[in-house]
């Protein structure tokens, strides 16, 4: 299969937003947001054997990699309009492509936004590389910088599942802890936090996604807003299958240093933590207050009333050095 027939017969869909003046097939797209809005834009790239097994199925990948990507504008609260698509193969492989590209357009339908261009290249390995833009009123972007003294800090959904569920994909299948399906479904088939982070807008004073485990990026947070937090380990919102399978220690390493939850983490003003809690009350997305910001500029943690250490040796990192 060329170039040009993989884009036709895989990526180009009749469907359309109103705001894309010019879809794929041009040498650039073109869009055309209203006056009064602003774009946020974030790009995540997925390597074969870096960010996915290679045996993982292609629609779960695809998935991912769309996931992934709306997390980012979830936690700034936009809406999601366009997306471009970098993929390099090493072959073109058709059934690969086929449930690579309906998982795509699944997630794309789902959330309303448009695949409006993109690259396609042959390479050693699978590298999946997704770029998208989303929609904010001006001046409304959530950002990480305006947590404060006093406020909540929440996260959203249940913490550790997709490491769990990772770990349990690289076993070999005697040891595998839990399910394939379940494993599948939490590490590969998350769903991005969009509507809740469009909600958040009006009431969170900072916020962040949670793809790095929830001990990096709630220093991340922190540091961003130039103060510390509190965080108690009992109110950590745990699944209630990484609660049956595995010991408690286990799960709250799994909860702190797992990745790829891609939850949505937050602060709330003291005065605002009832409102908030039933603006999200029809979401059907749990969200849990897990502590507090304090001036201090750093993140404890504490366990039955107790300092509990972290490892930090356990935490994954792309670039050690
Ligand atoms: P150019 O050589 O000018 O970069 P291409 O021939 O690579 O253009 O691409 C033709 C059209 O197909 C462009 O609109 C481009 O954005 C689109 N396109 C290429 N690859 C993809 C892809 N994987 N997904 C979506 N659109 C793609
Ligand atoms: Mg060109």
């Amino acid at each position: 299969m060329q170039e040009n027939e993989i884009i036709e017969r895989y990526f180009v869909k009749n469907r359309q937003r109103h705001d894309v003046l010019l879809p794929i097939g041009d040498d650039c797209a073109v869009v055309k947001p209203t006056p009064d809005t602003e774009i946020a834009i974030s790009c995540d790239t997925m390597i074969e054997g870096v960010h996915f097994l290679s045996d993982a199925p292609a629609a779960a990948i695809a998935h991912k990699l769309v996931a992934s990507n709306l997390s980012d504008l979830a936690a700034m609260g936009a809406e999601p309009a366009w997306m471009t698509l970098s993929l390099s193969l090493p072959k073109a492989d058709a059934n690969w492509l086929d449930a690579f590209s309906l998982s795509l357009f699944d997630m794309a339908d789902y959330y309303g936004i448009q695949l409006i261009g993109g690259d396609t290249t042959t390479a050693p390995l699978k590298v999946l590389s997704l770029t998208v833009h989303g929609l904010l009123p001006k001046g409304q972007a959530l950002r990480r910088t305006g947590a404060q003294v006093g406020d909540w800090l929440y996260v959203s959904g249940t913490l550790g599942d997709a490491a769990l569920a990772l770990h349990s994909l690289t076993q070999t299948s005697s040891q595998r802890v839990v399910s394939d399906a379940w494993a599948i479904e939490h590490h590969y088939h998350t769903q991005p936090r969009v509507r809740l982070g469009q909600i958040l807008r009006h009431h969170a004073s900072s916020c962040t996604d949670i793809s790095d485990g929830l001990m990096t990026d709630a220093a991340q947070l922190m540091m961003a807003s130039g103060v510390g937090a509190l965080i108690t380990l009992e109110q950590l919102p745990l699944s209630t299958v990484m609660q049956q399978k595995m010991p408690m220690q286990q799960a709250l390493e799994y909860a702190l240093y797992g990745g790829e939850d891609y939850e949505l983490l937050f602060t709330i003003p003291v005065h605002r933590k009832s409102i908030l809690e039933s603006a999200v009350k029809d979401l059907r997305v749990p969200v849990t207050c897990i502590g507090q910001v304090k001036r201090q500029p750093d993140v404890a943690y504490r366990w039955q009333g107790q300092p509990w250490e972290a490892q930090s040796d356990a935490v994954f990192q792309h670039f050690t050095s």
